[in-house]
């Protein structure tokens, strides 16, 4: 991913206090490290490590269940939603969708849920970079499925007090692996003042933004009825669209939008997985052709960067019934450069060159599925799974290893959250039905 998009073969990369010092031909190794420890890593393909722009790490609660729920499961009446979990629960969950990601090639990941303090430990814990936000909306989450929509000032309060505390506490923390912003949830969700007052609180702590954006149609009539405006509109008159913005889903736009997001510089994140489950596709092609930066995401129940990497690429085909519309190269850069420019963080992560960090994702290219190999980055991405991924490092530190994480047992972790999503399922009085 460095400007020349350069595949190196038998090539050497050399890190040191956690940057990447040296990377080129093995066998111009200069004679000042070649004693240096090092791994022989043969068959293998070295990545820059994955910038997940967009998830819900406790989401996880809702894996099998939530996938056949249609568009924003998180907010059907049917679920376990945020406010019947526990801070401990929402710990317990994030550590579980941190491991998924790590262990599938994620090294910085943008999660915004309720409790982020607890969010921002469990991936910190693990290592992971993270970019970290509490969900902020001031209507009532539970009328919302119902087209109804009732705004409390206490509640959006509440929840932006908790943002900043955040911010407060955990911005640069972690070594500077952890950082943070403010997460209003939708245009819908979030009243114009509260909106307004977001802004400001962001302009003040010097913290950018992410939220979702053109999500569902009924997002779309709602704005249209309060302010007679598209919601891409409705946030750019707020001053909320611009560079600072990370913008997830944008589906339902039309073609002033894309304009207005190319503009604004607005950062567009393509959540192609949950889009797809839902029934939906988003005009990412369009969007890129219009100059707008564009990051991947896995948002709910996910945590597979390669498996969204193949889907941007299936669901831009199939959009415009184009087989060249995104080629896979297109879909990596996404997934770790276009994560990094969309985070500002292009000088630091997203790509292997010299003075970087050392987030590095390793894939075993030595098997079946991924040989023979003349295009590594189109075997990846069309065929790669991200248990392909055997190395992990972020900030030169080893974090998974033969597939194994080595800071924390994964057991103990998954068998608390199937024992906790047991408990907050049957609270509810048990899964719901589906019509199949
Ligand atoms: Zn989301």
């Amino acid at each position: 991913m460095d400007p020349a998009r350069q595949v190196l073969t038998d090539g050497a990369l050399v890190y040191e206090g956690g940057r990447i010092v040296w990377l080129g031909p093995a066998r111009e190794l200069p004679q000042l490290y070649r004693h240096a420890p090092s791994t022989s890593l043969s068959g293998r393909v070295i990545l820059p490590g994955f910038v997940n722009l967009h998830t819900h790490a406790a989401l996880v609660i809702l894996r099998g269940i939530g996938d056949d729920l249609g568009v924003a499961p998180a907010y059907s009446p049917k679920v376990p939603q945020g406010v019947f979990l526990s801070p401990e629960d929402v710990y317990c969950f994030s550590l579980l969708g941190g491991l998924e990601a790590l262990r599938f090639g994620t090294t910085c990941i943008v999660d915004n849920y309720i409790y982020a303090d607890q969010v921002a430990q469990a991936l910190a814990e693990l290592g992971l970079r993270a970019v970290v936000s509490e969900r902020l909306h001031d209507a009532d989450l539970f009328l919302v499925p119902e087209g109804r929509y009732e705004f409390e000032t206490a509640r959006g309060a509440a929840l932006l007090a908790r943002n900043l505390d955040l911010i407060a506490k955990w911005e640069g923390a972690a070594g500077g692996r952890i950082h943070t912003r403010l997460g209003p949830h939708a245009p819908d969700t979030c009243s114009p003042a509260y909106l307004e007052q977001i802004r400001q609180a962001g302009e003040q702590a010097h913290v950018g933004y992410v939220t979702h954006l053109a999500q569902s149609r009924r997002e779309v009539a709602q704005i249209a009825a309060r302010a007679g405006q598209s919601p891409a509109a409705h946030l750019e008159t707020l001053g909320l669209l611009g560079p600072q913005m990370i913008a997830g889903h944008c589906i339902y736009i039309e073609e002033d939008d894309k304009q207005r997001l190319a503009q604004t510089q607005t950062q567009v994140v393509h959540l192609s997985g949950s889009n797809a489950k839902g029934g939906m596709m988003a005009p990412i092609r369009d969007l890129r052709d219009g100059g707008v930066n564009i990051g991947l995401g896995t948002d709910n129940m996910a945590g597979d960067m390669i498996e969204v990497m193949r889907l941007a690429v299936c669901i831009a085909r199939m959009r415009g019934e184009d087989n060249q519309a995104l080629w896979a190269l297109d879909a990596l850069e996404m997934a770790t450069l276009g994560g990094a420019r969309a985070l500002g963080m292009e000088a630091e992560i997203g790509s292997l060159e010299v003075g970087k960090r050392a987030d590095l994702v390793v894939i075993d290219f030595r098997q079946p599925h991924l040989m023979p190999v003349f295009d590594p980055v189109a075997n990846l991405i069309h065929n790669g799974l991200g248990s392909d991924v055997e190395q992990v490092y972020v900030d030169g530190e080893l974090l998974v290893e033969n597939g194994r994480f080595r800071q924390i047992e994964a057991g103990p972790v998954m068998a608390e959250a199937q024992a906790r999503a047991t408990t907050l399922w049957a609270a509810l009085g048990g899964l719901p039905t589906r019509s199949v």
